[in-house]
């Protein structure tokens, strides 16, 4: 827009920020054919972080979403480049360091890996890195890879030809316009305030970069992100004139990443010793209002160590004269993942957070905020950064930058399944926590809560000889093996409280989860149902058993990570049905703790005058029962095939609850267990966990999971045609059960699974089932692949380990257990 234009008073969609976040939104909206969008930039195009960004595009990140984003950015780079929207693309590869041996192993991972969905990475040896990068020293260089498809490009010329092309599709863009206020009404966005006028709209997407807290705060909505500082230096050309650019180059052992410029280098890292700009433990962040195409000033103290590491790495770094220092803010997040997606203010969308990789993931992000926009949801399973996986602790500015300083610098390090964060625990507790501690307990950390994973004090009645080789042996205990056997031959006590419990009450309750479940879930008072949530394409937004509770009141338990998530599902489909429904997340209200095994009924008999028998107390059911003192909603279901029950209590008799329960069956071989033993469990009964084996990629049948679909039910549910659709098509790929021949050998999520010499599939999960004694994986296989029998090989750290499809459940297909009389 022209600046003597006047700025329209309405717009389908306001864009607020031109950095290159907002341009690659603005430019994916105008291709996916929507032309009235208008962005607002409180200064000029890509005066925020975007100017002054490193540059660097690596592809390869710890998630695969993530990686898939990012090598579409590539090819949408190289497109520019091949056009008429010169972006300096530079596609000189990029070359991975091992200065250690686990590092190397965390490299092999990636690449067999990054085979399942054709990244072109590869080891190359410490000689071949040194080629390539002739300026390094190899003293403790122990292995390497290679990106060839890597690169660097020009931000603000990406920003400007995102710009220019999104205008060509009719984006009207307002630079030097700033948005003052954000009217909501009704829990929808409705229109936005700015310095010259206000704008009418429907929705609204926060691309504020580290503005968007600031933004999101005048609609009433929490972006937690910080505005890290973060620096990098120019030194003076030394580099002798050569044909091909260096490629980029990451040592993360030494914290330091390199890059050509013109004849110099470019060289910045993450320090052990952060510091945010603007936000502090007691207040949110405040950039300045003037803040717009500035740096902050060079702070060499801190970089000092990055500086004496590129040493060690590029020994030519010791005498190379510094051109600049630069230091820019850029937004951080608690987790290190963007914040993408719809807020719980309806039509109020960010992209924002991207934690030093923004120019890397413009494109992904731009496709991706685009689609979630005009489709209803994004084409990929961007999960992990979805602003809705963060929980109502991130209100607390102190929360989120310790969180924050703590992502940050650990930024580099090997990210180990089960590492645990250490920053601000422990913060949400279960009444019995003070037992568990007491008992030896070793807490994993989710959503705030912890949680047991198991209790070392159990570990001298397990079998060390079991410890799985490698990372996954790492983070294990024989107290794991002892808890799963002791719960399938006598019982198990877990403590569930971190489960998030959501209540749906009102008028339209029944009617709104009769359309959000694929199951039918409006059923008698008492039943308890196990239902699926799809997106419009049929894939599985969410996963979770709904009690009916009363006439119009239901009582859903999901996984502990996943209970803003859903919440914020239910309430954007009440939004679209205009339900009368209140929707309440009560997951602090009531403690639950599962008591599961062949003894389990006569342990509860002990403390209940309630009739537990099949006849009386069936599978799938609810009764409101008394446990010792305690008034407890008992619902029969399992998690791990076994005959029990999940007590739920108000949370101010959980302490006396867990003391009973463990008191009444101590004589009985009662042991306390923690989630590790229930993965297990699960695993060798085939239940499914959302995020790994079901995710919004993947419908029910695909999943094994059609007996919980009724396409029949009356007035249909969300996704419903996309199912009938992809029926009639016949489904392409199921997952699949997969034993390993190696008991020691066991997955830790996303290997490739080999056919001959056809990658056929990625694992989704997996771990050891204690009692078919099996290295069990998941993965989806083409139909035609799927069959009990077939021969499979599955890429652990570079070795090919053989093993089987199985039919499935592994344990107990008939079910007997959970039907125990
Ligand atoms: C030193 C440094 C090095 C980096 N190196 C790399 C790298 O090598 N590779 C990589 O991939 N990434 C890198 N990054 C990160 C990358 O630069 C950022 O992730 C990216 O530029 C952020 O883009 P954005 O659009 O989200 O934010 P910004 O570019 O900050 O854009 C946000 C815009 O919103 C506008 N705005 C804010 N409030 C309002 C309002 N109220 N009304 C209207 N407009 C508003 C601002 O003026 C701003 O222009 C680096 C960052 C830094 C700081």
């Amino acid at each position: 827009m022209a600046a003597d234009q006047q700025l329209p008073d309405a717009a389908r969609i306001v864009i607020i920020g031109g950095g290159v976040g907002g341009a690659s939104v603005a430019y994916h909206l105008s291709a996916l054919g929507e032309r009235d969008v208008l962005l607002v930039e409180r200064d000029e195009l890509t005066s925020g972080s975007t100017f002054h960004s490193a540059g660097l595009v690596g592809q390869l990140r710890a998630d695969p979403a993530l990686t898939r984003m990012n090598m579409y950015s590539v090819e949408l780079y190289r497109k520019l480049q091949a056009g008429e929207h010169a972006v300096a693309w530079t596609e000189c590869g990029g070359i991975k360091l091992a200065s250690s041996s686990e590092r190397l192993q965390e490299i092999r991972r990636q690449i067999s890996w990054a085979r399942t969905y054709g990244l072109p990475l590869g080891e190359i040896s410490v000689r071949e890195a040194a080629e390539l990068f002739p300026l390094i020293s190899t003293d403790g260089v122990v292995g390497a890879a290679y990106l060839p498809s890597d690169g660097c490009i020009d931000p603000s010329q990406l920003c400007n030809a995102l710009a220019n092309l999104a205008r060509a599709g009719g984006v009207r863009i307002a630079p030097r316009t700033r948005v003052v206020g954000i009217d909501v009404e009704d829990g929808r966005i409705r229109r936005v305030h700015t310095d010259k006028g206000e704008i009418a709209c429907e929705i609204v997407v926060n691309c504020g970069g580290m503005f968007a807290a600031e933004i999101g705060r005048m609609a009433g909505v929490r972006i937690p992100l910080i505005p890290m500082s973060h620096q990098y230096l120019v030194t003076e050309a030394f580099l002798p004139e050569r044909g091909d650019p260096l490629p980029t180059l990451r040592d993360p052992d030494l914290l330091v990443y390199f890059r050509q410029e013109v004849n110099g280098l470019v060289m910045g890292g993450y320090e052990r010793d952060p510091e945010a700009w603007t936000a502090t433990v007691g207040s949110y962040d405040a950039v300045p209002a003037d803040f717009n195409g500035r740096l902050l000033p060079e702070n060499w103290p801190r970089f000092e160590q990055i500086a004496q590491n590129s040493q060690i790495r590029v020994p030519d770094m010791a005498d190379i004269g510094v051109r600049m220092i630069v230091n820019g803010p850029e937004a951080f997040t608690p987790d290190n993942e963007f914040c993408l997606g719809e807020t719980e203010v309806g039509g109020f969308f960010v992209a924002a957070g991207f934690c030093a990789h923004g120019i890397a993931g413009a494109g992904g992000i731009g496709k991706i905020v685009a689609e979630w926009i005009v489709e209803g949801q994004p084409s990929l399973d961007v999960w992990h950064m979805d602003i809705s996986r963060f929980g109502r602790d991130y209100r607390s500015p102190r929360r989120t930058l310790a969180r924050t300083l703590e992502s940050y610098r650990t930024y580099y390090d090997i990210a180990y399944p089960g590492r645990q964060r250490i920053a601000g625990r422990p913060l949400r507790t279960s009444p019995a926590y003070p037992w568990h501690a007491a008992n030896g307990a070793f807490f994993g950390e989710k959503a705030g809560w912890e949680r047991v994973d198991y209790y070392e004090t159990n570990a001298s009645r397990g079998d060390g000889a079991r410890r799985p080789n490698g990372w996954a042996g790492r983070y294990w205990s024989p107290a794991i093996a002892a808890e799963h056997v002791a719960t399938r031959t006598m019982a198990g006590l877990f403590d569930e409280t971190s489960f998030a419990k959501i209540e749906v009450s009102g008028p339209d309750a029944a009617t709104l989860l009769e359309w959000v479940c694929d199951n039918r879930v409006v059923r008698g008072v008492g039943d308890v149902t196990y239902t699926q949530a799809l997106n419009r394409r049929g894939g599985i937004e969410a996963d979770f058993t709904v009690t009916r509770v009363a006439a119009e009141v239901f009582s859903i338990v999901t996984g502990t990570a996943f209970g803003s998530h859903d919440m914020a599902w239910l309430r954007k489909q009440a939004r679209r049905c205009g339900a009368r429904v209140r929707i309440e997340d009560v997951t602090g209200r009531d403690v639950c703790y599962a008591l599961w095994g062949p003894r389990s009924r006569k342990i509860l008999a002990r403390l209940t005058p309630a009739n537990l028998s099949n006849e009386a107390f069936r599978f799938m059911t609810a009764q409101q029962i008394t446990v010792a003192d305690v008034p407890v909603r008992a619902l029969r279901v399992t998690f791990v095939g076994e005959l029990g029950w999940e007590l739920y209590a108000s949370s101010e008799f959980g302490a006396a609850l867990w003391r009973d329960l463990w008191s009444a069956g101590v004589d009985l071989g009662l042991v306390a267990g923690g989630y590790r033993a229930i993965d297990s469990m699960r695993l060798e009964k085939g239940y499914r966990v959302w995020g790994a084996d079901i995710t919004p990629e993947t419908t029910p049948y695909e999943a094994g999971l059609g007996v919980c679909v009724k396409l029949g039910k009356p007035g249909g549910f969300e996704g419903r045609d996309a199912l009938v659709a992809s029926q009639e098509r016949g489904p392409e790929r199921r997952l699949c059960t997969i034993t390993l021949h190696d008991p020691h050998s066991v997955v830790l999520g996303n290997e490739p699974v080999r056919i001959g010499d056809r990658i056929v599939g990625r694992v989704t999960s997996g771990g050891y089932g204690y009692t078919v004694d099996a290295s069990i994986a998941y993965a989806y296989l083409p139909v035609a692949d799927a069959e009990p029998g077939t021969s499979v090989c599955l890429d652990l750290f570079g070795d090919w380990i053989d093993g089987v499809v199985a039919a499935e459940p592994l344990f107990d297909p008939a079910g007997s257990r959970i039907r125990a009389s």
